[in-house]
């Protein structure tokens, strides 16, 4: 597989690097007493009289929300199982309305079955659907699964693109699937990857305002360092499965929790 050569975006070194014990010990993050030692170590963000942070941009209070995320979740990993920018793009596509467990219990046949861009291209769309089944919405999916397979194909080379652009070409593939493959595999930081829990928990800690992912990435793009754009999407998105979660977030046992503000916080320091 080629690897990153010339690109204007920052490149970090892929993470998939990783021991398989290094990898499972990433996913997990730290203890939630090991969290609650962090957070006591973090300033309290001051608030107004609405309850909200006083200057939630402010690049100390991002450095220290930063801080506590890579102290809590370190080398934490995309959770998609893949070997290559291929199966990453293709798996990508496929947990779109579903859990990166389900996905990852289909792709082993499906990578199985049809390991590259052209065998997809060709696998009868039946037998697509029949392996995807679990992951729902499966008649849509290998469609644009098996399509873009075909796209990697013919304009492609069967080699998996480097940029947003080129990307986004490949059907099913929108820009959040594009962050991903290109951050956790390529080590391009061209953007931030935005999906349920970064779009919730971005919010949560004032960093962003904005509702729809497209302009939330843009928010964030301008408040984050660029150096930080892939992890902060993989801490985020662990810090919302484990700890911040949709309803009744965890926050006695959050790391952020004296950076945080948010209006539904369950527990408060301060
Ligand atoms: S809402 Fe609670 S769990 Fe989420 S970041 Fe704030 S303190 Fe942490």
């Amino acid at each position: 597989m080629t690897r990153a050569t010339k690109s204007s975006s920052k490149k970090l070194a892929p993470p998939q690097t990783l021991s398989a014990a290094k990898r499972k010990l990433a996913l997990a993050g730290v203890p939630a007493t090991q969290a609650r030692k962090i957070a006591a170590s973090e300033p309290v963000a001051p608030k107004n009289k609405r309850g909200r942070t006083v200057k939630p941009l402010a690049p100390e209070r991002v450095s220290a929300i930063l801080d506590a995320l890579r102290r809590t979740y370190p080398n934490v990993v995309c959770a998609l199982t893949h070997h290559n920018a291929f199966e990453l793009t293709i798996a990508t596509a496929l947990s779109a309305q579903t859990t990166d467990v389900t996905v990852n219990k289909v792709t082993p046949e499906l990578f199985r079955l049809f390991p590259t861009p052209k065998k997809l291209a060709e696998a009868p769309l039946a037998a697509i659907e029949e392996i995807i089944h679990p992951t729902g919405f499966y008649r849509a999916k290998a469609k644009n699964i098996k399509g873009a397979a075909q796209v990697l194909v013919e304009r492609f080379h069967s080699e998996v693109p480097q940029t947003i652009e080129e990307l986004t070409q490949l059907p099913g593939v929108a820009r959040k699937t594009a962050n991903v493959v290109l951050g956790s595999w390529f080590g391009i930081a061209s953007g931030v990857v935005v999906d349920t829990h970064v779009q919730r928990i971005s919010r949560r800690l004032e960093l962003t305002k904005q509702e729809e992912p497209v302009k939330i990435e843009k928010d964030l793009m301008k408040v984050l360092p660029q150096d930080r754009w892939i992890q902060y999407s993989h801490e985020i998105i662990h810090h919302g499965r484990q700890v911040c979660v949709a309803r009744k977030p965890r926050c006695a046992d959050c790391s952020l929790e004296r950076e945080c503000n948010a209006e539904d916080k369950t527990w408060t320091s301060h």
